[in-house]
């Protein structure tokens, strides 16, 4: 199956896929991550792509269309992914459908209060060494990453400065594509404002109630 994750920036989107992920083994593929490990790297790409990511705009598109077509074509994502953070613009999407990039068979929609996002925007914390997302508004007291005992890092775009031009970027261009998928009958609505785990149930009732099943086969 072939998730895509569609919502504001720190909608809950990275968090939830993690948590399909842990529990059926399906492979995440993250827009964003793909992009800071280039920059961690220190590839020309990484290296043009952090320009825009700090301002908390857009990387141009055949910078992004030609990374995800090369993480999509890797053979472990062959029977399915949860895909997040593309296609993000109508140019993306043109692409996405002219080429045929892959095909989505649903897309979980999360809709957060905007109080919400800037709460959590100052409190993520990502570890270091395995990407693990936690926030500091859960209260849970970690001080290490809970799943590897990395230490916590911030990132750069984690700001609400820079938040609120990534927030009016996503109402810009990413919300209208929406309709694109809506368009297929694809989408799936979900209330993401509670913490992680109300969220994960909300979402798998609402997996329930448009029919969708199957997701034990990736455990298999
Ligand atoms: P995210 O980790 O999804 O919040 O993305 C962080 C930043 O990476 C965004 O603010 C953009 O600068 C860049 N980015 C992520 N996905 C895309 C995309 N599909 N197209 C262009 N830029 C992207």
């Amino acid at each position: 199956m072939k998730f895509l994750m569609f919502g504001a920036p720190m909608a809950g989107k990275g968090t939830l896929a993690n948590m399909l992920n842990e529990k059926y083994s399906i492979p995440t593929v993250s827009m964003g991550d793909i992009l800071r490990e280039s920059i961690a790297r220190g590839d020309k790409e990484g290296v043009l792509a952090k320009s825009y990511m700090d301002k908390g705009v857009m990387v141009p598109t055949e910078v992004v269309c030609a990374m995800i077509k090369n993480r999509l074509a890797q053979p472990d994502v062959a029977k399915g992914f949860i895909l997040d953070g593309f296609p993000r613009t109508p140019d993306q999407l043109d692409i996405f459908v002219k080429e045929n990039i892959t095909d989505i068979d649903v897309v979980v929609n999360l809709e957060v209060p905007y109080e919400r996002l800037l709460e959590r925007v100052v409190g993520r914390r990502t570890c270091k060494d395995c990407g693990y997302i936690y926030n500091t508004g859960w209260n849970l007291g970690y001080e290490i990453c809970p799943k590897c005992g990395g230490e916590w890092g911030i990132r750069s775009d984690d700001n609400e400065e820079t938040y609120k031009k990534r927030y009016d970027v996503y109402i810009s261009d990413t919300l209208p594509i929406l309709d694109y998928f809506k368009g297929l009958g694809k989408v799936v609505t979900v209330q993401g404002g509670a913490e992680p785990e109300q969220s994960y149930q909300n979402m798998l009732e609402a997996f329930k109630a448009s029919g969708i099943s199957g997701l034990e086969q990736f455990n298999a």
